[in-house]
């Protein structure tokens, strides 16, 4: 399995980078897109056509993680209407806030599947299972297995949380919340901090930071480093081979 990055900050885009977005994509070629940010949308269409995706996955619906989402809907209407796409596009996402959900539920181009805590769905040969995590709007990471091969686990936003705990268990590859340094956290964060992350990531091959805060990247890398020597920041248009 392969990663992509479409975009590797949280909050808002800069003239240098999107927010967040990836694309996992198994050894025979099935590609899921894990969220889709601001700005994300544009990196996507520099590293594969549209039309070769598999699957999208949103998370939460924060506008970090999701904005863009609102802008594919216009291509996937266009790609059913004109049959690039068979059929519509399975597009995983929670169901609350009702109104963000019910504006990509209502798409043609998209067939909406409502994710829950513990849910798995196949998608080609890539197996997912969701989990639950803690933060300000409902939010799921994701676990997903090749068929004989890799796991690779994205954290999206959460706190610390035995879910948490569950979903990186046994990965190849971790894609995790590193945006909060330990000097800013406190109990009422909405994230958890880069060196908690990294301390319970500190077994897997491979612990990929992102969602980062922008001017902190250095700071960012030099504290999962303290926990964690398997740590590294993401960027944008690469690639990373589980
Ligand atoms: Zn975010
Ligand atoms: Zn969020």
């Amino acid at each position: 399995m392969k990663l992509s990055i479409t975009g590797r900050y949280g909050k808002y885009p800069n003239q240098n980078g999107a927010t967040c977005g990836y694309v996992a994509e198994s050894s025979k070629g099935t590609k899921i897109v894990l969220d889709m940010g601001s700005g994300s949308l544009r990196n996507l269409s520099k590293l594969m056509p549209y039309s070769d995706i598999d699957a999208v996955v949103i998370s939460h619906f924060h506008g970090d993680h999701c904005a863009d989402a609102f802008v594919f809907r216009n291509i996937a209407v266009e790609y059913v209407k004109s049959g690039v796409w068979e059929a519509p596009l399975p597009f995983f996402m929670p169901n609350e806030p009702y109104e963000e959900y019910a504006a990509l539920k209502s798409c043609l181009g998209f067939d909406s599947i409502v994710i829950h805590d513990g849910c798995k769905f196949t998608v080609k040969d890539l197996e997912l299972t969701f989990y639950k995590l803690e933060h300000p709007l409902p939010v799921y990471g994701v676990k997903i297995k090749e068929e004989g091969g890799k796991v690779l686990s994205y954290t999206a936003d959460t706190v610390m949380c035995d879910n948490l705990l569950r979903l990186v268990e046994g990965c190849d590859m971790a894609l995790v919340d590193a945006c909060l340094l330990e000097k800013n956290h406190t109990p009422q964060s909405p994230h958890i901090s880069v060196k908690e992350m990294a301390f319970i990531t500190r077994d897997i091959p491979l612990t990929a930071l992102t969602h980062l805060e922008k001017g902190q990247e250095a700071q960012i890398l030099e504290e999962a480093l303290s926990q964690n020597k398997n740590a590294f920041l993401v960027e944008e248009l690469k690639t990373y081979q589980l």
